[in-house]
């Protein structure tokens, strides 16, 4: 088994924890802190941002509002809209990298790697042909922090347009 190498992850492992659900923090704050935020899109139930400490260039989670930790606590629309935001954000970062493959998913308590268990979220995670070497060769030069700005513009217009084709 092959294994990502994401050393900017240990920022996210050893730092500050802020207090409190950092998935109910961010969608509480001002929509004029999105862009900060990294948050792409708010729907009726769910929102999509970009995760802060990706595996991948594009990582983005898809999180219900409601704070809930199990699948079986999610009331149905939200269920839906998550899936459906799943669906859009695989179209839109289809369309702004061009990834080779996605891995889609939750974790579901602590025990399975869940950085935040108390709050469902799924995961999308655009993958690409060789993607191990090319983190390895890359993760030193924090490539990836800054590249969340850039990877929030070009996605923010596609997954704008791919939201309003699909509802
Ligand atoms: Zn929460």
């Amino acid at each position: 088994m092959k294994t990502l190498w994401t050393p900017w992850r240990m920022g996210y492992i050893l730092g500050e924890k802020p207090q409190g659900c950092l998935l109910c923090i961010k969608q509480q704050d001002p929509v004029e802190k999105d862009r900060e935020n990294y948050i792409l899109y708010r729907g009726a139930t769910c929102y999509i941002m970009l995760n802060l400490f990706p595996y991948t260039n594009g990582h983005l989670m898809i999180a219900p509002y409601h704070h809930v930790a199990s699948l079986e606590q999610l009331d149905d629309k939200s269920l839906c809209e998550m899936m459906a935001l799943t669906r859009v954000s695989v179209a839109a970062l289809s369309k702004a990298l061009s990834p080779a493959g996605f891995n889609i998913g939750m974790n579901l308590g602590k025990v399975s790697g869940a950085g935040i268990a108390d709050h469902l979220h799924m995961h999308v995670v655009p993958r690409w042909q060789g993607d191990v070497n090319f983190m390895s060769v890359f993760a030193g030069t924090r490539l990836i922090p800054e590249a969340l700005n850039v990877t929030y513009d070009k996605l923010l217009p596609i997954l704008t347009k791919e939201v309003s084709h699909t509802r």
